[in-house]
């Protein structure tokens, strides 16, 4: 097929996604030899593989006429009580089975909402930056998305609020505000509790709808977790996604939704249309899994693992870029990610072709910002290398860096200017770049 011929069958929303970047890109990150820092990956080695093996054929034997057939939109009950009890466990009191359904993975769980909450026009905040697939999901809906600086403690609530104010006064009202409180996806970063109070309390004074999602809370290696806005949330106006990918495996593609019951009835009517029903095998698998006991032993594994790369990758980063680089990098308490800040004036980019050259890859941190900003910014990941790997990674990443500030010389050094960004824009540039990194991660996995 003719790819122009293509063109004009296309949807609106197809023909916004390019892939005009990648074929270049592609071929230097599928050599085999290159270490990746860009994936979102969990290690493989925290996989319940034996575990499985064990339990799989028994459970055929029992449950094969139930898990092999279709089964009801909202989830398998058995399993619906399960997550519900886990969540209830998570500070979610009085949890009713009616406020929670079963998704293929938190990915649809952000599709759904897409769909039930926003017309084409319609306005997200989210913060900036903020994960990619959510980005990705709403702006195929049609969404313009609204971003609001994060920093070490999660989104400025007080840039929020005056957002909010300068939206409304150029005649934008936001219907959903997008947000990963815990270790987010990309800075690692986590919501304070004062700012998940005060983020509660802002969504309630300008009527908007809260997505927390939330596939990491459950990986977190030092400290105390702040309450979860599911947990804080009085007025059913938070709408929470969970998944088993990030604390189980991803390939179980198994998720769940925690909302208000009349949430969840539009969720699940809108999932119909989709998938019919989430993969009752897989949802038999996760909950004879579940009903053993089992997910509490690979969970601890997998903080186990996690917690020592997470240290060797801020070692590493302390290693070869202490002193006077002028780089800055978050300390995440958990999850899967670090976020480097290079000085203003060394664009991510140009650092990214100088490390493909060395065989490391990352993903550069204007990806994440729906407006396009972030260009001196980028994600490193520490689930998926090994040990030797992200120090042997950030080693050669310093290296890089190095490069490219001798080719910027002195004289250029001074920071960019700040230019005047718009107040919302429209998701182009988010379905753009998620081709573009999607390719990239998967590619070099
Ligand atoms: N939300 C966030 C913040 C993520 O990081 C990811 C995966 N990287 C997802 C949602 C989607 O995960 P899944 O569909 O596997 O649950």
């Amino acid at each position: 097929m003719d790819a122009t011929y293509l063109q004009s069958f296309l949807s609106d929303s197809a023909r916004k996604t390019t892939r005009s970047e990648i074929r270049e890109l592609l071929e230097l990150v599928t050599q085999p030899d290159v270490i990746s820092l860009a994936g979102g990956m969990p290690a493989p080695d925290t996989f319940p593989t034996e575990e499985l093996a064990e339990l799989v054929p028994s459970m055929l034997r029992r449950h094969g006429g139930a898990a092999l057939q279709y089964g009801p939109t909202e989830g398998d009950a058995q399993l619906r009580e399960e997550v519900r009890r886990l969540t209830e466990e998570d500070g979610v009191t009085g949890l009713t089975t009616d406020r929670v359904a079963i998704t293929t993975a938190s990915q649809q769980g952000l599709d759904l909402c897409g769909r039930v909450f926003l017309t084409p026009g319609d306005a997200v905040v989210c913060g900036l930056p903020s994960y990619l697939g959510a980005l990705g999901a709403f702006s195929a809906c049609g969404a313009r998305l609204a971003g609001v600086p994060v920093d070490d403690h999660g989104i400025r609530t007080d840039q929020l609020e005056q957002r909010l104010v300068d939206l409304r006064k150029s005649g934008v009202r936001p219907k959903l505000l997008y947000v990963v409180p815990d270790f987010q996806n990309p800075t690692g970063v986590t919501l304070s509790a004062r700012r998940r109070n005060e983020l509660l309390i802002i969504a309630a004074e300008f009527d908007l709808l809260v997505i927390e999602d939330s596939p990491y809370r459950k990986l977190r290696y030092i400290g105390e977790s702040p309450p979860s806005l599911a947990a804080l949330d009085s007025d059913g106006r938070v709408i929470s996604l969970f998944t088993f990918s990030k604390i189980l495996f991803p390939g179980l593609r198994l998720g769940w939704v925690v909302a208000a019951p009349e949430i969840i009835s539009r969720l699940v009517t809108a999932k119909q249309p989709v998938d019919l029903c989430t993969s009752p095998l897989c949802q038999v698998v996760a909950r004879e899994f579940l009903v053993a006991g089992k997910l509490p032993a690979v969970i601890d594994r997998t903080r186990t693992l996690y917690a020592a790369k997470r240290i060797a990758m801020l070692e590493a980063l302390d290693r070869h870029f202490g002193g006077e680089s002028g780089v800055r990098w978050t300390r995440p308490e958990g999850g899967m990610f670090v976020w480097v800040t290079l000085p203003e004036y060394v664009d991510a980019r140009a650092l990214l072709a100088k490390s493909l050259e060395r065989k490391v890859a990352f993903v550069v941190g204007s990806a994440f910002h729906c407006d396009g900003s972030g260009t001196s910014t980028l994600r490193l990941n520490f689930s998926f290398p090994s040990i030797a790997q992200l120090d042997e990674g950030v080693r050669r990443l310093a290296e890089a860096f190095e490069d490219v500030r001798s080719e910027i010389g002195p004289r250029q050094r001074e920071p960019a200017t700040t230019e005047q960004r718009p107040l919302v824009v429209s998701g182009e540039h988010a379905l753009d770049r998620l081709a573009l990194t999607l390719a990239l991660t998967e590619m070099v996995a």
